[in-house]
């Protein structure tokens, strides 16, 4: 192949489906996993094992790293970093999870060995790697994210968030932050039915359907976005006493069918405290003036 052989870093779940589309485009590959039998069946299909971290990295100008976490990549390249020379003019897309300043910090310890790098968080499970629903948020110097697009491309949609090397976490975390919570409520209003004596198969079904009015009531976002740049909730809307009274009913309710209130505590006193603030009469998005400061 004269395609640009690729190495990867990490063969987990994800790791493994990155490796195999990008065999499925073409491109040479070469892996290294601390278990190296996870490499079995990527090998048979015609990858290349590295005996080393550094051998991987020495095989390719792009490595891609796909571990747990930040920490695990300096257990990996940290010994070959203290090697002269062994990453530099190396490219390293670390589509691993971590926070913002991990990422940040990584990208400095990075351009101190004088390598390129990109961070990544990649924004679906690993059965869609390669698929056109795919897409993967990047950050870091455009210059480097250009030239490793058409290879990313091949993982999934890359949407490149800027230079500051913490926003691909930023937004990962940001997306997950919503997912997490939805899938939260969705239990927690399962338990709440259930307690009744309700079968979860009467209601989740509705529960689904509210969760997809959310977007109808939003549209594309940019408004809501504009308002809560300038802090307008004219109340006009549903106000965040009325919501808030729904609120307190919610928690009352989960208190009295013994299930965990912890959720619907958290939600309550957003409303609570937005009401104390004196934003009652204003639209629930008010929320927004509660929530961004830091208590
Ligand atoms: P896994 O936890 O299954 O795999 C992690 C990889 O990291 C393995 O190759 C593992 O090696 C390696 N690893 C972990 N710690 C160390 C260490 N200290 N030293 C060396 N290697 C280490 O994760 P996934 O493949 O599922 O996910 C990889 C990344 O992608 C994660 O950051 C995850 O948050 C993210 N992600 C995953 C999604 C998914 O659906 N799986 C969805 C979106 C993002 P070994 O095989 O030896 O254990």
């Amino acid at each position: 192949s004269d395609l640009r052989p690729v190495t990867v870093i990490g063969l987990g779940p994800m790791g493994q489906a990155m490796a195999a589309a990008l065999m499925r485009a073409g491109h040479p590959v070469t892996l290294w996993n601390r278990t190296p039998s996870r490499a079995d069946g990527l090998v048979a299909g015609g990858a290349t094992l590295a005996p080393t971290p550094a051998a991987a990295v020495a095989a390719s100008e792009l490595t891609i790293l796909s571990l747990t976490d930040y920490p695990a990549m300096y257990d990996i390249l940290g010994p070959l970093a203290d090697e002269p020379g062994a990453l530099a003019d190396r490219t390293l897309v670390n589509l691993s999870s971590d926070t913002p300043d991990i990422s940040r910090e990584a990208a400095a310890w990075a351009a101190g060995h004088g390598a390129r790098f990109v961070t990544g968080g990649v924004m679906v499970p690993a059965p869609m790697i390669g698929t056109g629903d795919a897409y993967v948020f990047y950050s870091g110097p455009r210059d480097t994210f250009d030239s490793s697009e058409p290879v990313l491309r091949i993982i999934g949609e890359p949407r490149y968030l800027g230079v500051d090397p913490g926003l691909a976490q930023l937004f990962y975390q940001a997306h997950l932050d919503v997912f997490l919570t939805c899938l939260s409520s969705l239990l927690h209003a399962t338990a709440l039915v259930t307690a009744a004596g309700v079968p979860a198969a009467e209601f989740l079904p509705g529960a689904l359907t509210t969760l997809t009015d959310i977007p109808a009531m939003i549209g594309d976002g940019l408004e809501l976005a504009r308002a809560l740049e300038a802090g307008e909730h004219p109340g006009d809307l549903s106000t965040a006493r009325m919501m808030g009274a729904t609120a307190e009913h919610i928690l009352r309710t989960s208190e009295t069918a013994g299930v965990d209130t912890e959720l619907p505590k958290a939600v309550n006193s957003h409303y609570q405290r937005a009401v104390a603030a004196g934003h009652g009469d204003q639209d629930w998005t008010a929320l927004y003036e509660v929530i961004r400061a830091r208590r």
